[in-house]
């Protein structure tokens, strides 16, 4: 296990960029049963274009990541869960164990998100 980066997510026109570093907390479907991957807020550093990244909230609660030259969304993040929601899954779901509080599942939850029983 390394320390860093797990992986970079750039919008479609390349004026921001995320770095996600650590481990994802779970995996679980969105609103549209699009497969998701929850991560701590805490793992996403901004890589590059803080100036274009813009934070709106959203209708369900928490906040749009979004680049404001592309209109792109980048994550969904959630101060209360403390949850940033990427779209996709983790390339290496064999480690992914659920990490989430109970807490949490229920805030993912409340959003619209399921999240993923590991059984
Ligand atoms: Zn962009």
């Amino acid at each position: 296990m390394s320390n860093g980066p797990y992986g970079q997510l750039a919008c479609r026109c390349g004026a921001v960029s995320l770095l996600v570093c650590g481990a994802p907390l779970g995996v679980g479907r969105d609103a549209t049963d699009a497969p998701v991957t929850f991560w701590p807020l805490a793992a996403i550093q901004l890589g590059q274009g803080g100036d274009e990244l813009e934070l709106l909230p959203d209708e369900r609660g928490g906040e749009a990541w979004h680049c404001r030259r592309c209109d792109e969304r980048l994550l969904h993040g959630d101060d209360e869960a403390d949850v940033a929601v990427l779209a996709g899954l983790p390339e290496d779901t064999d480690g992914t164990g659920v990490a989430l509080t109970t807490s949490r599942q229920r805030r993912l939850e409340a959003l619209g998100y399921r999240v993923a029983a590991k059984t």
